[in-house]
């Protein structure tokens, strides 16, 4: 391939001299007012803030079962997360916003990812990737439960299990939400607010809701609370 060096055109120079003229103060009237708007943008701090948070998930080092494999396929060349800031996967539930379900949870072991989930800091986003912890996949039994019983998801990625470019494409429709729309995710939605985890003494002081503190969230039957 071939790289052509291409003059700078006229439109460039003038632009450079009515940049120079404004940092002079000689821009004044109609062509400092169109300058200021050709280049300054407005918006307001939450839209600013939801912005940084969707450009740089910093997904929760975790894996369940086969799921996995797939999901750790996504900071790979073929996908690369790190082109929408998910390449930074860290060990700690403290340092992470985003929670991947990468496979079939029991009902054993649901106590315990809801846990980790409460132990993240707010703002945090869950994905249910898979059958398995969507819906409890191929296993039609009492011992796998699905991701919804016990905590809040905010996007499920079908499939058993889903391509990387599914998983791919549901952090994009997550980043999505999260920069037009944060309340389409399910904490909003259902006003549960507060799920990060507190020592008890102080969660009664601060009267938090129910579904904190690892207790099941909705829909969650007396059967999976006890396990
Ligand atoms: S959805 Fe399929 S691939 Fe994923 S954990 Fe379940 S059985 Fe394994």
């Amino acid at each position: 391939m071939e790289v052509v060096r291409q003059p700078a055109g006229g439109e460039l120079r003038a632009r450079q001299l009515r940049a120079r003229d404004m940092l002079r103060g000689d821009l004044e009237g109609a062509d400092l007012d169109r300058f200021v708007e050709e280049r300054v943008m407005t918006t307001t701090l939450e839209r600013a803030v939801n912005w940084a948070s969707s450009n740089s998930l910093f997904p929760l080092t975790f894996g369940l079962a086969c799921c996995a494999i797939e999901m750790m396929s996504i900071v790979a060349s073929r996908l690369d997360a790190a082109r929408f800031g998910s390449e930074a996967w860290r060990a700690s539930p403290r340092q992470a916003d985003l929670i991947i379900l990468s496979g079939r949870v029991s009902i054993k072991m649901a106590p315990i990812v809801r846990r980790i989930y409460d132990q993240m800091l707010e703002p945090k986003w869950a994905i249910a990737m898979g059958a398995c912890s969507s819906s409890q996949g191929v296993f039609n039994n009492y011992a796998v439960v699905p991701a919804d019983k016990f905590m809040p998801v905010d996007l499920h990625v079908p499939g058993c299990p889903p391509r990387p470019e599914a998983l791919m494409h549901g952090i994009l429709k997550l980043r999505t939400m999260i920069q037009e729309n944060p309340e389409l995710g399910w904490r909003a939605r259902y006003h549960a607010e507060g799920t990060t985890e507190l020592a008890p003494a102080q969660a009664r002081a601060e009267g938090e809701p129910p579904g904190a503190q690892g207790e099941p969230a909705r829909g969650a039957s007396g059967e999976n609370a006890g396990a």
